[in-house]
């Protein structure tokens, strides 16, 4: 058949010599080339236990920011789902009712928020377009899943903990050691 480009190869079909078809020193050079590896630094690492150093400027999964009064940052307005590329952002906005104003800082909140993590290629561009700093990429790495659904993280899913009512969840979640609570705004 007439190859389309000229990067075919044709294949080496010379017959076996006598060594080998001994097969036993090619067994050896193989064995050789193994024995070889076992003293070289290995490529792997034991994962979980262990864990590889991340970038500085790596980023991972979504986070949904509180003030220090554990008031919800997001406003809905929009500009994080605009400014995806991957159209992975979907809200729903709603008005902020008498009573609820220790629950969202502005007059508008998202009531339903959802980042899909199969569409994220974790560019970023939603926590610069942020005038809030209501979202943020944090350093935990989004789990596999069997499930595609499982990648639909909702605002239950992104939302950080309450730095009031949940102190200790809260610093665990932006890094800090327990006696260290405050809020020091993005990473
Ligand atoms: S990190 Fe990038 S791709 Fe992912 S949700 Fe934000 S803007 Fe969209
Ligand atoms: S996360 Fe920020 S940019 Fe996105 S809707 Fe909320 S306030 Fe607006």
């Amino acid at each position: 058949m007439q190859s389309l480009t000229n990067r075919n190869k044709p294949v080496d079909r010379a017959p076996m010599n006598f060594w080998e078809r001994l097969y036993l020193p090619e067994i050896f050079k193989g064995m050789i080339i193994t024995l070889r590896h076992l003293f070289k630094r290995k490529a792997t690492i034991q994962y979980p236990e262990q864990k590889r150093e991340f970038s500085r400027v790596w980023r991972g999964l979504h986070v949904l920011n509180r003030d220090e009064e554990g008031r919800e940052r997001c406003t809905a307005c929009g500009l994080c789902a605009l400014a995806c590329p991957a159209e992975a952002i979907t809200m729903e906005a709603a008005e902020r009712e008498l009573g609820e104003e220790n629950l969202y800082r502005e007059e508008k909140y998202a009531a339903k928020y959802e980042i899909n993590m199969l569409r994220c290629i974790f560019c970023g561009l939603c926590e610069e377009a942020c005038p809030k700093d209501a979202v943020y990429l944090s350093e935990t790495v989004a789990p596999a899943d069997y499930a595609r659904k499982k990648f639909i993280y909702t605002k239950e899913d992104l939302l950080i903990p309450n730095p009031v009512t949940e102190p200790e969840a809260y610093a665990k979640a932006k890094g800090l050691e327990p006696n260290e609570n405050r809020l020091t705004g993005k990473r």
